[in-house]
């Protein structure tokens, strides 16, 4: 298969470069076509804008992961549109440039996240779960409809609903072992919030399962089912890392610290990932435990 990818060097992209280059011909498209021959090697061609492009009739799927990372600063009104932007912008164009051909891509795989559902308390959420409208809503939603602008008959469109993404190489984990390590961490406000997550090389696994799947399309929760309390994740990060687990992070000093973004850590959903499991599909990380010992194993101290 020839696929587009965009966000392909990132934490997401890189891991799962490593698994799709062996059987396909891969184009990343980046900002910075550098950085993809250096992180991904030369074997992988890089695009640095699709207006080098007349359609996408080249491809057979699109993978879309792009986007300015969500809690890298705070949300100032610029950062919130750059957040914004960065998501809907590559979106429109990769559409415009699919609906421009005659042989389109026959799966348009777009990313998305739990944030989706905004704050929703204890209750479990499905793919049918009504919203809750809030910042991180806004941005998923219409990053999602631009998406499904691509639906056709030629053109399947899948979202993926991500939770915290849980790898070594980066993501959430990567920010909170340091405090862990020290035996600094600790939940977050009441630590009743549930956190939703899934072992990056699930999100791989169902990638390269939505590609292959012709009868998958629509939104899919991406997350493990078993989502759990903010309190159960750090429990289970310190006893992961052999470490104490006394400190807690009150919810004033996040607000303090990091403002509106603060919210994203001190609400959360009980996603569960109904749709991908009446797929077939099968996590082999359905467990955090089970996530947690693979992803930080021979790391505990490092
Ligand atoms: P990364 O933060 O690693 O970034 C992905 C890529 O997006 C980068 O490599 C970069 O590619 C591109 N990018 C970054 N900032 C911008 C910007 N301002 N404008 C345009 N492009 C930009 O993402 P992940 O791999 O962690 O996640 C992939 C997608 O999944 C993201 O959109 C993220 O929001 C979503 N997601 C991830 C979760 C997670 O836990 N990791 C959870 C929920 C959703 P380049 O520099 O090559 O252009």
């Amino acid at each position: 298969m020839k696929i587009l990818i965009t966000g392909g060097t990132g934490f997401i992209g890189h891991r799962l470069m490593s698994h799709l280059r062996t059987h396909h011909q891969i184009t990343v498209l980046s900002r910075s076509p550098n950085k993809v021959y250096q992180r991904l090697g030369h074997d992988v061609e890089a695009l640095a804008s699709l207006q080098e492009l007349d359609n996408l009739d080249a491809f057979d799927a699109v993978i879309n992961l792009a986007g300015e990372p969500i809690a890298d600063k705070r949300w100032s009104p610029a950062q919130k549109d750059i957040i914004c932007q960065s998501r809907w912008q590559i979106t429109r164009q990769l559409v415009d440039k699919l609906k421009a051909g005659s042989r389109p891509p026959r799966v348009l795989i777009s990313g998305s996240a739990v944030g989706y559902y905004g704050r929703q308390g204890d209750a479990l959420v499905d793919e049918d779960s009504h919203p809750h409208p809030e910042f991180s809503h806004e941005v998923c939603a219409r990053w999602e409809e631009l998406a499904m602008a691509a639906a056709s008959e030629q053109t399947r469109v899948c979202l993926i609903r991500l939770g915290v993404v849980l790898g070594a190489e980066g993501g959430a984990l990567r920010k909170m072992l340091p405090s862990y390590r020290l035996g600094l961490g600790g939940p977050i406000g009441s630590g009743k919030q549930y956190l939703s997550w899934i072992h990056i090389e699930d999100v791989v696994n169902l990638l390269l399962f939505l590609l292959e799947h012709e009868e998958c399309s629509g939104a899919f929760n991406a997350t493990a089912p078993e989502p759990v309390t903010n309190e159960l994740f750090s429990r289970t990060l310190a006893r992961v890392l052999g470490k104490p687990h006394f400190a807690r992070v009150p919810a004033w000093a996040m607000r303090l610290l990091f403002g509106e973004m603060a919210e994203l850590l001190l609400t959360g959903q009980r996603v569960m990932p109904v749709r991908l499991q009446q797929a077939g599909f099968h996590f082999r990380y359905p467990t955090l435990d089970k996530a947690l010992k693979e992803t930080l194993g021979g790391k505990r101290n490092a």
